[in-house]
């Protein structure tokens, strides 16, 4: 399964913007962006203005690194986006959440999406009862994510669970720490998805 494996903080400074991909570190002043608050490499502070399709393009890399998506992977998704009913742009986003180690992250048992990846592939995760072990499973409304009765222990889960009330659960799941379970209650509408991204420029990217 190939992921990106280099510098997560690289992406954010890419970016201008925090993109919360390291967990509690984002949340410190140790975090990149708030320390260099300009794009990396050697030439980073030389960087001009941005063409149209630069501009299209930087979009569209900031919402498929914020999921952890492969290029191929991401186009896809956008395909699939287009023949569904919707505004493409807003179903795009609706895939990539509903994914389960976006859910898994979402719901607090991960302190990221990395980290809900690794621990989905290993296999400590149940989906309506049932093991997963793909992270690009697609969970539908009503769906149930639980976490396996002996990987409860794991301090990992344990310390995102004490911390995901500071990160925010959000309003389409359903979550009990208590019980190591959570239910997606809703597909999440564009407003209560948090990516700070204008997903009209990804359409227009890609339907060029
Ligand atoms: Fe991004 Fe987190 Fe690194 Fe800050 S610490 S640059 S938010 S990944």
């Amino acid at each position: 399964m190939a992921r990106y494996s280099g510098a997560q903080c690289r992406i954010c400074r890419r970016e201008l913007m925090k993109l919360f991909l390291k967990g509690d570190r984002c949340y410190t002043e140790k975090c990149a962006v708030e320390r260099r608050q300009y794009p990396p490499g050697q030439h980073g502070q030389r960087r001009g203005k941005l063409s149209d399709y630069g501009i299209q393009l930087r979009e569209k890399q900031k919402v498929r690194n914020s999921y952890g998506v492969l290029e191929r992977q991401f186009r896809r998704s956008f395909f699939e986006a287009g023949r569904r009913k919707g505004v493409t742009g807003e179903v795009l986003l609706q895939l990539m959440e509903t994914r389960l180690d976006n859910v898994v992250y979402r719901m607090g048992f991960a302190p990221n999406r990395t980290s809900a990846r690794q621990l989905i592939c290993h296999g400590h995760f149940l989906v309506n009862d049932r093991e997963v072990n793909i992270p690009s499973c697609r969970i539908v409304k009503g769906d149930t994510v639980t976490v396996k009765e002996g990987s409860r222990k794991i301090p990992l889960i344990t310390d995102s669970i004490e911390k995901a009330e500071q990160r925010g659960i959000p309003s389409w799941v359903e979550v009990s720490f208590q019980n190591f379970t959570g239910k997606v209650a809703a597909i999440p509408e564009r407003e209560e998805i948090q990516m700070p991204a204008q997903e009209q420029l990804i359409v227009e990217l890609y339907s060029k």
